[in-house]
């Protein structure tokens, strides 16, 4: 048996260190055993996923080294391998399962689900579909569908009994049939779910070991149940701990950078990150700290993960992305330095930028320096002046934040009217409310072109430092509490997503 594994990320978003650290996990045991290592793009979500985030995921991966044999721009013999190609094989299969009476059609409108789920809720029963279409006589249900009818599928779940997960790391997890819903296979859209599509796919590409987050054991139910009504073997479970932050929580934004483009910005080694993920839930023998990809490789063992919460702590990071640096020798760093942003193209943006304002070239260095810096000088008292009132300069910075986490192209365009949106929903003229955010990105009142720095930093590079920007206001005492950060939320969701409608 050839072992498979596989990378499966939805592009919906900047590419995720947890990404990066399920693909090293699942390429080190592949390749371990000579095997192969694909990666699939999850795209069923019409909705949010993009072209952009996709080529965000290959860029980022590939810069970690963490390359695969087989994906959608590489090809394979098991292809496409983006799911929105797949679409007619996932509803042949879903069709089948209708046929052989283990799916069926559910014509439940979204008003009548709302009405079971306020009945659940007020009488605190557990939340989830009732059933109700799964007693429909199987030809009239045929008949609703050939008519037109708007529609559903859904997997026929068993509600009692328990399922048991044999999980590779775990041994055999016990989850409760009681607790899994009808699972919707197709949605209304004519796309499947990721649990459909996922396990399809799983099959036809070979997957051998599905080697994922924690996150997905509550998933593992419908998955086990669909090869099971197939009549295929599952592959190998085995669900890897997930990353947290240095307070145990689960690995957040707002207290971590997520961003693998972020590390890449800010000067982080592939080796560095590569051996620091690997650490996040394996040692070699000898208890090693520093290793490589090619000694994760010879030594692999699934049996020596270990799934204690694995805590990801950027200044650990740090430290031990300097000692990568100082083995380096200085043809080597600078060869380094120069394939980080220290390479023509690079600069020639910057000297775009900065010409207009020169007039010595030893301006040159002094005037973009903080372009190549991760963290600038910041002075919270300064941005907070910045603002209309004491106060407002934090809420704006959140505000873009989240304008930024949702633009879908990361262009001077789309910047430009994410300050635009909040400027005009605030109230605030434009030119003020960019005062704040030279601060906050250039650590100065007047500094290069706004939008195309942006561009030229990254998105995750840019969050990164408005992250900053709000740690040195709440350190300072003039930040945003938990509870006001909880209201700014609810603002932002009435004032910038519903009245602005759907264009996420
Ligand atoms: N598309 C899923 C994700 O984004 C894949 C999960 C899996 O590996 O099955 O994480």
């Amino acid at each position: 048996m050839t072992v498979r594994t596989r990378i499966a990320p939805s592009p919906t978003g900047a590419p995720h260190i947890g990404t990066a650290y399920i693909a090293l996990f699942n390429r080190a045991f592949a390749k371990h055993h000579g095997g192969q290592f694909i990666l699939r793009i999850e795209d069923t979500d019409q909705v949010r996923s993009t072209r952009e985030s996709e080529t965000a995921i290959f860029e980022a991966l590939r810069w970690l080294g963490l390359d695969w044999d087989e994906g959608p721009d590489v090809g394979g013999d098991y292809g496409p391998y983006r799911q929105s190609e797949r679409t007619d094989i996932y509803r042949e299969h879903a069709a089948k399962l209708v046929a052989s009476g283990h799916a069926y059609p559910c014509f439940c409108t979204s008003e009548r689900l709302a009405a079971v789920r306020r009945e659940q809720e007020a009488s605190q029963q557990r939340i989830g579909y009732d059933g109700h279409c799964a007693a429909l006589d199987p030809d009239e249900a045929a008949r609703r569908v050939a008519g037109g009818e708007e529609h559903v599928i859904r997997l026929r779940t068993p509600h009692e009994g328990i399922c048991k997960i044999s999980d590779q790391f775990r041994g055999e997890i016990e989850i409760g049939w009681e607790t899994v819903d009808d699972q919707i296979l197709i949605k209304g859209d004519g796309f499947p779910t990721y649990h459909l599509a996922n396990v399809v796919d799983d099959h036809l590409m070979e997957i051998t070991h599905v080697i994922r987050g924690e996150e997905w054991i509550s998933s593992a139910p419908k998955h086990l149940l669909l090869y099971e009504v197939f009549g295929w073997d599952a592959p190998v479970l085995a669900h890897l701990p997930l990353l947290r932050n240095p307070d145990k929580s689960k690995l957040s934004k707002r207290k971590n950078p997520t961003g693998i483009l972020y590390y890449r910005q800010a000067g982080f080694l592939p080796k560095a990150i590569i051996n620091y993920l690997g650490l996040m839930a394996y040692r070699p023998e000898g208890d090693l700290e520093i290793f490589d990809f090619e000694t994760m490789v010879s030594t692999f063992d699934l049996g020596r993960v270990s799934l204690g919460g694995p805590i990801f702590d950027v200044q650990k990071l740090r430290a031990l992305n300097g000692h990568y640096i100082r083995a380096l020798t200085d043809t080597e760093l600078l060869e380094s330095l120069k394939s980080w942003l220290l390479h023509e193209d690079a600069l020639l943006d910057v000297v775009r930028m900065a010409q207009p304002r020169l007039e010595q070239l030893a301006d040159f260095m002094p005037m973009t320096a903080y372009l190549f810096a991760d963290q600038v000088p910041l002075d919270p008292a300064d941005i907070d002046q910045a603002g209309k009132e004491s106060g407002r300069a934090a809420e704006w910075i959140q505000f873009v934040q989240w304008e930024f986490e949702r633009l879908v192209c990361w262009q001077p365009d789309g910047i430009r009217g994410c300050f635009q949106s909040v400027a005009e929903r605030e109230g605030v003229k434009f030119k003020q409310l960019l005062g704040v955010f030279f601060r906050v990105f250039s650590g100065r009142a007047v500094a290069l072109p706004l939008f195309e720095t942006l561009v030229w930093m990254g998105r995750d590079m840019a969050l990164r430092r408005m992250q900053y920007a709000q740690d040195s206001l709440r350190e300072a005492g003039i930040g945003l509490s938990g509870k006001a950060l909880k209201r700014l939320e609810k603002s932002y969701q009435e004032r910038y997503l519903e009245e602005g409608g759907k264009d996420g």
